[in-house]
Formats: C-alpha cells, sequence, structure tokens
C-alpha cells in the first residue's frame, strides 16, 4: 500500500499532470463505488487546486453486470435521454474529466454476448457527442488506475487477494513514478524524453511503418497524410496541455486506411468488454481486414469486427519500447491502460483527428481524404513482441530502422 503522502502525490498527478484542471473550472471524476476513497482524494486535491466544482459519476459495475444478466435487451438499449444529457452537460460546461479505470476484466463473464455488444453499440451512439469532445480533445481529459480486489485476483490468480493487492500496488508505485522524490517533476522529464522521439518521427514524414516479427507479423501499415505523431502531453483546444493516459509510454500516430496490408498477430491478449480474446491474427488488403482467426474469444472478436464498417480499418499506430516500467514488470494487467503502454499497438476503429495536422477542423470529407479512419469503436490491441523490428519507410523509399528487438534505436 502507499504511504498517505503517495496517495495524494497520485492524486495531484491525475489532477494538475493528467487532466491539466484549471482554477475555476469543473471537474468529473468517473469512477466505480469500489474505489470511492481515491475518488475522495482526487476530489479534496482538485478543491486544494482552485476547483469550482467536483461532480462524481459514479459506476457500479457489479450493477451493470446484474443488468446484463438479468434485463432484456431492448430494454438495455434504450438508453434514457437523462443519461445523455449528462454527458451533453459535461461537454456543455467544458468540465474536466479524470477517469478512475478498475474495471474487473471479466466482469462480463457468462453474460449473453449478443446483448452485451448490442448494448455496447446502443451506448456508443449514444456518447457519440461526448466521445467526440473527449477525442478531439475539446474536453481535457485524463486515465488512472488503482487496483481493486477482483481486478488484482486476474492479474495474480495464485496469491491471496490481499497479498495479490499488495503486489498491484507496489507494481503502480513504480510506474507511476510515485517512489521518485517529486513524481510530478519526474513526469514532466518523461514526458520530454517521448516529445523528442515524436519530433524525429515527424522530422521524417514517413509514407509507411514496416512491422516485422518471428511468431508471423509482417504489416505495412500506411500513415495518414498529414499525420502527427504525438506522445504523452497533448494540446486542448482552449491550448492547454493535458496528458490523456498516465501512466504513458506511448508515442502514436493515425495510419492511413487505405494504406494497410499483411498481417499481424497480437502479442498480448486483448480484454474487450470483459472478453478475452488472445492467440488471434488479423489479415488487412488495402486497409480493411480481410480475414481473422482467434484461438481463445474468436465470438468476442467476430462481434467487435462486425460492430460497424470502420472497425475494419485502424485508428492509432504506437510504439513503445520493452525496456518501458511496464514492460519490465512482465505483468500482464487485463487493463488496456497499463497493458498498451507494455507493448506497440495498433487499434481498430476511430483514429485521433488529433493525429493529423489540422484535423479537428476538418470536414468529415477531409478527413476521409486524409485516410484518418471513422468507427464508433477504438480498441487498442497489442502487437509489440520482444523481437519486434519496425521500420520507418520515406515516400523516396528510404528505410529508417526505428525498432531492433523490440527496442528504439533511434
Ligand atoms: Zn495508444
Ligand atoms: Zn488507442
Amino acid at each position: 500500500m502507499l504511504t498517505q503522502k503517495q496517495m495524494e502525490k497520485f492524486a495531484e498527478l491525475a489532477v494538475s499532470v493528467g487532466a491539466n484542471m484549471q482554477k475555476g473550472q469543473q471537474v468529473v471524476i468517473r469512477c466505480d463505488v469500489k474505489v470511492k476513497d481515491f475518488a475522495h482524494l482526487i476530489a479534496a486535491k482538485a478543491y486544494e487546486l482552485g476547483a469550482k466544482q467536483v461532480i462524481v459519476q459514479w459506476g457500479d459495475e457489479e450493477l451493470s453486470r446484474l443488468n446484463m444478466l438479468y434485463a432484456d435487451q431492448q430494454t438495455l438499449c434504450d438508453i434514457p435521454q437523462y443519461k445523455i444529457d449528462e454527458m451533453q452537460y459535461y461537454v456543455d460546461n467544458k468540465c474536466c474529466l479524470i477517469s478512475v479505470s478498475a474495471g474487473n476484466p471479466n466482469i462480463y463473464k457468462g453474460c449473453d454476448a449478443d446483448k452485451l455488444a448490442a448494448y455496447q453499440l446502443a451506448f456508443s451512439k449514444a456518447r457519440k457527442n461526448f466521445r467526440d469532445a473527449t477525442m478531439s480533445n475539446y474536453l481535457r481529459w485524463t486515465i488512472v488506475s488503482v487496483p481493486t480486489e477482483e481486478w488484482a485476483a486476474q492479474v495474480f490468480p495464485q496469491l491471496p487477494k490481499a497479498e495479490a493487492v499488495e503486489r498491484m500496488w507496489h507494481a503502480i508505485e513504480h510506474i507511476m513514478r510515485l517512489d521518485c522524490d517529486d513524481p510530478v517533476a519526474a513526469w514532466r522529464k518523461h514526458i520530454d524524453t517521448l516529445h523528442k522521439r515524436a519530433d524525429f518521427l515527424n522530422a521524417h514524414n514517413f509514407e509507411y511503418l514496416h512491422l516485422k516479427n518471428a511468431c508471423g507479423t509482417d504489416l505495412k501499415v500506411g500513415l495518414a497524410l498529414g499525420h502527427k505523431w504525438l506522445a504523452a502531453e497533448e494540446e486542448g483546444q482552449d491550448g492547454i496541455a493535458f496528458t490523456a493516459n498516465m501512466p504513458t509510454e506511448e508515442i502514436f500516430t493515425a495510419p492511413h486506411n487505405k494504406k494497410i496490408d499483411g498481417t499481424v498477430v497480437n502479442a498480448l491478449p486483448l480484454v474487450n468488454n470483459g472478453n478475452v480474446i488472445d492467440k488471434f491474427s488479423v489479415t488487412f488488403k488495402g486497409g480493411k481486414v480481410v480475414a481473422f482467426t482467434a484461438e481463445k474469444g474468436y465470438e468476442a472478436l467476430k462481434n467487435l469486427l462486425a460492430s460497424d464498417e470502420g472497425v475494419l480499418s485502424l485508428g492509432e499506430v504506437a510504439l513503445i519500447g520493452k525496456n518501458s516500467p511496464i514492460a519490465e514488470s512482465g505483468i500482464l494487467f487485463y487493463n488496456t491502460l497499463f497493458d498498451e503502454n507494455a507493448s506497440c499497438h495498433l487499434a481498430f476503429g476511430a483514429a485521433y483527428p488529433t493525429t493529423v495536422n489540422g484535423g479537428n477542423d476538418m470536414t468529415e470529407q477531409q478527413r476521409a481524404a486524409a485516410g484518418l479512419n471513422a468507427s464508433l469503436q477504438h480498441v487498442d490491441f497489442m502487437v509489440g513482441t520482444k523481437d519486434i523490428d519496425v521500420d520507418g519507410i520515406a515516400f523516396d523509399g528510404t528505410v529508417t530502422p526505428l525498432f531492433r528487438n523490440g527496442e528504439w534505436v533511434i
């Protein structure tokens, strides 16, 4: 367990480095009732730093599971207007958002997969405005994570629950740099290092990346026209920087959704809405999935890939070296926030408009012309094995090695 002082520093990281809350702003904390104590710490820190008001949008995953088991599909898919209005309120009032991700990766185990998929699609449609506001950085937002017993038990199934939680805290302490004297300063330095690599990639303006490893990945990912590599800190539409994911180790941009060819094999399990999908491969042609296999969670992958047209292409390519603290921990967290920062990854579905120059001001047609993918989904999956090689290929065919054996070489 962290000391009280470390917990307060953690809350401070979320408020000031993560969402970068400004004085007089409304803050929305989105969090499960299981981690209410941490939500209260964040709320206290936000007020200390000048929040106008703190609102908590409580989740209750146990109740969500009961609803999924016993309510009928039509009722579940009929998203009440007040829920939509609530999300719209956050957009209209330019609230800054702090999400605490602490979900049990298996919460929907045993639930009807079709019902779950139908609900998720209905919910995604209902939150379109809200999602656009976060994906386009209209709102500043961040996600942080604290362990729960259920989650820790999944990560360390061989340990008694209390010990599993303790191990998770220990890992998170290091990953979040809470073991440094000044975690806020340590984060500033880390963000700087990431930005230098992003600058290198931006200066080269590659046409393609070529990903290759020994377990079957051989994929050329074209990059969107006018793409921009981003890392750690991004700029909100109001010009104020924020760090959307904490931890973050990735440098990412948008693929060109018509220029993806070859096959990619996953490196870590994909946990999507309580389903674990593993040992899968996906083959692309001209930017679109044309075939896929999965030894585990085939139905879940099939449902995901049938959810809309855009999910069949990619909206993100992200590079992370194998020596990042998360990768080094060797822990599979069954949580995207951590696992995506352990490994190079791709995302099925929507691209962030911020990953092309001027993307936020483009019309949908202009975004499409740049190769930016549109979808209701954005689902990351890990492809960065310890032996992955990545080359950047310029428009004139020049090849620049970026990764050898899973680590940066620039
Ligand atoms: Zn990512
Ligand atoms: Zn992503």
